[in-house]
């Protein structure tokens, strides 16, 4: 009945390239979240009266108030549940945590505990991708002037187009592979062109 989805997501920090992650998520219809959200406020809130005649009186209202409050806000907030998950940080490349079970909504910001920075996870569309990767002058490099060769790279089953010089990395949509390819091809050019020119000087 709960089917895990595993929409086309990566992890994204400005500056840095677009880093691959996995996820498996089970989607929770807003009804039964309502539904869920509204049985942990009556029940626990409907629980004070009662709670409070039993010694030593004090917190067992306070701890049903937190209780329903912080289900509440948990069934509310999560369109989506974790079952696994899997995803390098854009910019020290280790890996993320989020644990199974846990409720998100997309675009979901993580905390990097390695280099402390807050990469979001968020899913993508090839079009988007595309838009992002290239323009008339062909690929973009990190730097403007780059030299450097791309190269197709396949990470967790998904490909991308990587530069062998900056830090650039697209993924290999089908027109973004054929600009790559040209690039290639007009660099090897210029470099033949360039070895010829050394000896006829
Ligand atoms: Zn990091
Ligand atoms: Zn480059």
């Amino acid at each position: 009945m709960s089917a895990v989805e595993t929409p086309a997501v990566h992890l994204v920090l400005r500056s840095h390239p677009p880093a691959p992650a996995r996820v498996g998520l089970v989607h929770k219809p807003l009804p039964m979240r309502l539904v869920k959200t509204a049985l942990s406020l009556g029940f626990f809130w409907g629980i004070i009266p009662y709670v409070i005649w039993v010694p030593p009186h004090y917190p067992w209202p306070v701890l049903a108030f937190c209780t329903g409050l912080a289900l509440a806000y948990r069934f509310l907030i999560g369109r989506y549940e974790v079952r696994w998950f899997a995803g390098l940080c854009p910019a020290c490349g280790r890996h993320l945590h989020v644990a199974p079970g846990a409720r998100i909504d997309l675009p979901h910001t993580l905390t990097c505990f390695g280099c402390h920075f807050e990469p979001v996870l968020e899913p993508y569309s090839l079009a988007e991708e595309e838009a992002i990767a290239a323009d008339a002058r062909g690929v973009r490099h990190v730097l403007a002037e780059c030299a450097g060769t791309w190269r197709e790279e396949w990470v967790w089953d998904q490909p991308y187009v990587a530069c062998s010089r900056c830090d650039a990395r697209h993924h290999a949509t089908p027109a973004v592979l054929a600009a790559a390819r040209a690039e290639n091809d007009r660099g090897r050019l210029m470099d033949y062109l360039a070895e010829e020119g050394r000896f006829l000087t």
